[in-house]
């Protein structure tokens, strides 16, 4: 008979493991408190408009596809992409009308180096070749495996890997670009994408320095029908796959007898298993289903009240009244040119004066995201988390950053009248990524990358004092972002089968 496996959340990594142990022949139920797939990968209807609710740039299309390649489908039935070329434009609050556009062809890119500051052109290369190297060394050694033991990262292997590559590793990432650009505004547009997976540049270890690397050699990418198609499509092949998805069903509790997870609770009673994967995020998980004080290892309600966060975001999605064709991309970053303050009061929990802010109209590239003739605007402001927040995130703090959001827009040739043309809209506060997914401290990319909570001093998939629990998600190794809890997965699922043969050949043996 088949071994059942439940998984806990429909996230994309809930959805990808389910698919891979449905694939491998296990039977997998999946328990989502939400009605619909995809976890922060959802989508807000209004009106006619259609949003991607959280992410919104493929990066690493490869991981994307290897899901349904694994289960010998062609990923172009499911989530067909094309590239985006220029990624993406940046506009700096004080120079409105000087975009800068970002493009990961090398001639086109050059050049726009070449206007920013000629100087840097070689050393923004040099920042490229030091990324690579990086990223040569993590894409196996790190990204896909597991660290269940402190020696199977501190191993000679991996410190002669190291020392090899000459990675500077206890540099942040700001320290680490500053190396080989001087330009201000250049070390901005690079740095800050470790806010991608809400860290700070001048807190973030330089390994995360590859995220932009990554988007320079490899580009940016779109999925037809937006972020949301690659959740439905992950829901598609799970159930082509035989596995079952029950939706509207919050666990309350994983059930651990014996130091053995056996099953979880939901309102209808208890569900029993032989394997349990919490998508749910680790620490609310740890602190909220693990129940059993024993099997919660180091991961003390204390210990999770202590560490780190990532930040969070508000949300704008606004439906417009036309098209934006004189705004010619999709991905527009605005800047404020005080980022370094924006930055620390992100962390420090004040309200912001100087923000800066993320704006994808979907719409452009696929028109059935909004009724004909129209766009839809998402707009993304990274804000404190709900427990580093100065403040209470109510009515008065929400038409605060819209007023704030809207007034920066409307200096950006195409939105002038921005405000006037909007005809539907809502919102999302952190509040709401707590409440809705679970995620503790309304952190939307979990616990934050910092060196003491990176790599193998991340919580790892398998819990270390519980049998047949496998954690997966943002807050567990190897981290945030769609390709990486794609990655966290693999890691996961690879775990559980890993033991499961262990327990299988032993049984045999006798
Ligand atoms: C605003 C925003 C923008 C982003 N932009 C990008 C981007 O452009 N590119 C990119 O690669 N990444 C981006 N990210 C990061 C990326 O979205 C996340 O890292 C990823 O989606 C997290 O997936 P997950 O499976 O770990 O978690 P989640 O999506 O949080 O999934 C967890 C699931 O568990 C469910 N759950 C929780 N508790 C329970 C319970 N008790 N019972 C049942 N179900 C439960 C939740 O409802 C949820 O569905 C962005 C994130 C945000 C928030």
């Amino acid at each position: 008979m088949k071994q059942k496996v439940i998984v806990i959340g429909a996230g994309v990594a809930g959805l990808a493991s389910a698919i891979r142990l449905q694939h491998a022949g296990y039977q997998v139920a999946l328990y989502e408190k939400e009605a619909t797939p995809g976890g922060k990968m959802n989508r807000v209807e209004i009106g006619g408009y259609k949003f991607d609710l959280g992410p919104s740039i493929v990066m690493m299309p490869e991981v994307y596809q290897e899901i349904f390649e694994l289960c010998g489908r062609d990923p172009d039935d499911y989530i067909p992409m094309e590239k985006l070329d220029p990624m993406y434009r940046v506009y700096f609050s004080d120079r409105p009308t000087e975009p800068i556009d970002m493009s990961s062809d090398l001639p086109r890119l050059t050049k726009t180096l070449e206007t920013l500051n000629p100087s840097d052109t070689g050393g923004f290369f040099q920042y490229l070749h030091e990324a690579h190297k990086i990223f040569e060394f993590a894409r196996y050694d790190i990204l896909q495996r597991p660290f269940r033991r402190h020696r199977d990262f501190y191993n000679r292997s991996m410190m002669n890997k190291g020392r090899n590559s000459k990675i500077r590793v206890l540099d942040t990432a700001d320290q680490f670009i500053g190396r080989y650009i001087k330009n201000e505004r250049l070390k901005q547009i690079i740095g800050f994408q470790t806010l991608y997976i809400g860290i700070s540049p001048y807190k973030s270890p330089s390994f995360y320095t590859m995220i932009p690397m990554l988007q320079f050699l490899y580009g940016v990418w779109f999925i037809k029908g937006g972020m949301y198609t690659m959740a439905s499509s992950m829901e598609r092949l799970f159930k082509e796959l035989g596995g079952e998805v029950f939706y509207n069903q919050a666990v309350k509790e994983i059930c651990i007898d014996d130091k053995k997870a056996t099953g979880i609770v939901v309102d209808g009673g208890r569900i029993a298993a032989d394997f349990v994967v919490c998508n749910a995020d680790f620490p609310y998980a740890m602190k909220n289903l693990v129940k059993e004080p024993a099997a919660k290892g180091r991961f003390t309600d204390k210990k999770i009240d202590k560490m780190k966060y990532t930040c969070s975001c508000f949300m704008l999605y606004l439906g417009m009244d036309r098209k934006y064709t004189e705004v010619e991309r999709v991905h527009n970053f605005i800047f404020n040119e005080k980022l370094d303050k924006n930055l620390a009061d992100i962390f420090s929990g004040k309200k912001l004066e100087d923000a800066s802010f993320y704006v994808y109209l979907a719409s452009k590239l696929d028109p059935t995201l909004a009724p004909e003739g129209k766009d839809g605007l998402y707009i993304l402001m990274p804000v404190s988390n709900v427990a580093a927040a100065e403040y209470e995130w109510n009515d008065e703090t929400i038409a605060y950053y819209r007023r704030y959001i809207l007034n920066a827009l409307k200096k950006i040739p195409g939105f002038e009248r921005v405000e006037e043309e909007i005809v539907e809209e809502t919102c999302i506060t952190p509040l709401d990524f707590e409440k809705k997914f679970n995620a503790y401290n309304g952190a939307a990319f979990g616990l934050q990358p910092t060196f003491s909570q990176s790599n193998h001093l991340r919580p790892q998939s398998k819990a270390t004092h519980c049998s047949n629990l496998y954690f997966t998600g943002s807050s567990t190794h190897p981290g945030a972002g769609v390709p990486i809890v794609l990655l966290s997965a693999k890691i996961a699922v690879q775990e559980l089968m890993d033991d499961d043969q262990e327990v299988f050949s032993s049984a045999h043996k006798h």
